[in-house]
């Protein structure tokens, strides 16, 4: 049994653990080390010092040649990449851990818009992330099963990425909760800053007459309708501080366990994250314990704490490095692999570089190897979330969709356009020779 553990610039970021299918005689060690790493990583927090419905396989299309071409090169590339003992004594995930090089995408813990999801899960997939990481949700879960399927039947040698779950342990942290607002309650001339703030595009207002005409001007409508999209909203709180008449509720809430356990016994679910705020392990516990023997179906356990976003500023990632920089450093840091998570984007890869933290084994400075760093990177890799849904919702929403959901691969230019997205965000992890040049 393996373990990871990733995390951002603040207090309270995330460790992953890695186990085999039914082996039962690793069970009781890999409780006991994954809940000494619980409680190493809330003491290292609290320091705060750094610390498918299955799909028929799609009839190619010829307009998807190009989407073939350059995602059948990074297909074909993945042999080398894992050449050596790592290929034959790991999975490829456990390999790209273990070099440095894993990719996971960040659906968002409560982002649950099937359609996006759907969307995302496919070009990443293409793209060759590892993991993909989303709301424990049936639908979801289903909606990401989708997207890695198609990009299957578009390139059948793309390497299927591990499917993670992410719950929370206590509905204090932020990552599980939903903005909320009655539009009636609103000024009717209210700028509205609150929609152009958000992220997730999880806002919508318009402006009516009464009867429920729309208005023509700001300045004679009579109240605003709309809100809040449950479903794409992710609980950010960029809303919650912009708006000037404070009209705006944060409701939180807990991942229900009994559901979670189910999700857990699906055969296209690989991994689940665990939330914990370092509040301390009992609601930890209680969690574990609750999930029963499903967990003995899962490959990886994730440790996370804290949001934060990689899409506000190259700023966000710099602390997200020099807090990787603090935590690789401590002799007694939670056992396992680690992670970036919160604050990633483009300039994370060239951040971890100036630090001398990319796929190093060694801390920088030093010639000795260190007990995790002999055979493994001291950062397994890197996961992205907001960062990685802007640059390829971008795309999405330049689709036109007359005729509601809309699914990339009927589009083959703008899947392209994705594609080459995705690929500029996870090449330079993955070193894919073609996207250096
Ligand atoms: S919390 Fe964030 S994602 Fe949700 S509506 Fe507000 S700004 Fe949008
Ligand atoms: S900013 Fe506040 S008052 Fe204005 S529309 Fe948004 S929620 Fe309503």
């Amino acid at each position: 049994m393996l373990s990871l553990t990733c995390f951002g610039c603040r207090p309270g970021r995330s460790t992953v653990r890695l186990r085999p299918k039914s082996e039962s005689e690793e069970q009781v060690p890999f409780l006991r080390s994954l809940k000494k790493s619980v409680k190493r990583y809330h003491l290292a927090t609290a320091r705060a010092a750094m610390t498918v419905a299955l799909v028929a396989p799609l009839p190619l299309l010829a307009s998807h040649s190009a989407v073939r071409a350059a995602a059948s090169r990074i297909a074909a590339y993945r042999p080398i990449r894992v050449a050596g003992d790592d290929h034959i004594n790991h999975p490829p995930q456990v390999a790209a851990l273990r070099r440095g090089d894993w990719v996971k995408l960040i659906c968002g813990a409560s982002f649950e818009d099937a359609a996006d999801v759907r969307n995302l899960s496919l070009v990443y997939t293409l793209a060759g992330v590892d993991c993909i990481d989303c709301a424990a949700d049936a639908s979801v879960v289903s909606a990401v099963n989708e997207g890695i399927d198609v990009a299957a039947s578009i390139v059948p040698a793309v390497q299927r990425p591990w499917v993670m779950v992410s719950v929370n342990d206590d509905c204090r942290d932020l990552h599980f909760r939903k903005a909320e607002f009655d539009p009636e309650e609103c000024p009717p001339n209210c700028s509205k800053p609150c929609e152009k703030v958000c992220p997730a595009d999880a806002i919508s207002l318009k402006r009516v007459m009464v009867g429920g005409e729309h208005a023509q001007s700001d300045h004679v409508c009579d109240e605003l309708e709309g809100g809040v999209i449950m479903q794409r909203c992710y609980g950010c709180g960029r809303c919650l501080s912009v708006c000037p008449y404070d009209r705006i509720r944060a409701m939180s809430y807990l991942r229900d366990p009994a559901t979670t356990a189910e999700l857990l016994k699906r055969s296209d679910v690989d991994a689940i994250e665990i939330h914990t705020t370092g509040k301390g392990t009992d609601m930890f516990n209680t969690l574990w314990n609750s999930l029963g023997e499903s967990v003995n179906n899962v490959k990886l356990v994730a440790l996370d704490g804290r949001p934060m976003s990689g899409d506000i500023g190259r700023g966000a990632t710099r602390e997200t490095v020099s807090f990787a920089v603090d935590l690789t450093s401590i002799p007694d840091r939670p056992p396992g692999f680690y992670q970036l998570a919160g604050g990633t984007n483009l300039y994370t890869v060239d951040c971890l570089k100036k630090a001398g933290l990319f796929k190093a084994r060694t801390l920088p400075g030093t010639i000795t190897t260190e007990e995790i760093g002999s055979q493994e990177a001291l950062i397994g890799g890197i996961a992205y979330g907001g960062y990685a849904r802007k640059i390829v919702g971008r795309v999405l929403h330049k689709i036109p969709s007359q005729l509601g959901s809309v699914r990339i691969e009927d589009h083959p230019g703008y899947l392209l356009e994705a594609l080459q997205e995705a690929f500029a965000l996870v090449g330079p992890v993955k070193g894919y020779p073609a996207l250096q040049k």
